[in-house]
């Protein structure tokens, strides 16, 4: 465990998921230290990830300051660096330096309604937020997720919105029609102010 933010370490991908795909395709990388180094991190938070001889970019932890044994990164292909993450293998070493930036103040809002909003990937750098919530799920009141992608293939964390709906009201959304479609149609504010969640 190192405290020092600016000190690259060496992380090895133990976990690849394939959550959407096309041209800005979205994988989720499972990441451990193998050298038992690694870091804390507070929920919000970002790491610098590099692909050696490719570069580095910044990325939300996507993992829940409880799970220790891995962090986990949630990564749109972009340019560069992140097609180089695409074309990554489970066991690969990658080099990572953090945590960075705010967070945010999980514990002031014990007892309350809690409201989370996201669309496309920008779900990832709020889904330790509710990971965190939902372990401490007797801490908080009611927890409403609101998300929203392009199409219902384009919804990051299939499984895991299933599991959330155990202790969580889940509002998912598409932006256009779909046959089959059970979730709302439309973009995340016109879904946000259909359903009027009042955070407590
Ligand atoms: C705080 C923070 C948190 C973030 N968290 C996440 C996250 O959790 N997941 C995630 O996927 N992303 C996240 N990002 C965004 C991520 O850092 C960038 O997408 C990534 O750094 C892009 O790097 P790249 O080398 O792949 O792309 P680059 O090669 O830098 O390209 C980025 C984009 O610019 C275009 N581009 C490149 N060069 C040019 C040029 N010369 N002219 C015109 N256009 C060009 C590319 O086509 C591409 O669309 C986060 C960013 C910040 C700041």
């Amino acid at each position: 465990m190192t405290d020092n933010i600016y000190l690259p370490q060496i992380g090895r991908i133990t976990g690849i998921e394939e959550e959407t795909r096309g041209a800005r395709a979205i994988k989720t990388f499972k990441v451990e230290f193998p050298n038992d180094d690694g870091f804390e991190h507070a929920c919000g938070q970002c790491a610098m990830l590099s692909i050696f001889g490719r570069g580095e970019s910044m990325i939300s932890i996507a993992s829940s300051p409880l799970v220790k044994e891995y962090k986990q990164f949630s990564i749109m292909k972009m340019g560069r660096v992140t097609t180089a993450f695409h074309d990554a293998k489970i066991g690969d070493l990658i080099g990572i330096r953090g945590p960075y930036g705010n967070q945010f103040p999980l514990d002031d809002w014990k007892g309350r309604d809690l409201v989370f909003i996201g669309g496309g990937v920008g779900l990832a750098p709020i889904w330790p937020v509710i990971q965190t919530a939902v372990a401490q799920r007797e801490d908080f009141g009611k927890i409403t997720v609101f998300y929203g992608a392009r199409t219902s293939s384009d919804i990051m964390y299939k499984a895991d919105f299933e599991k959330l709906k155990e202790s969580a009201e889940v509002q998912l959304s598409v932006d256009a029609p779909e046959e089959g479609w059970q979730g709302y149609t439309g973009f995340v504010p016109a879904n946000l102010m259909d359903k009027a969640p009042s955070p407590g």
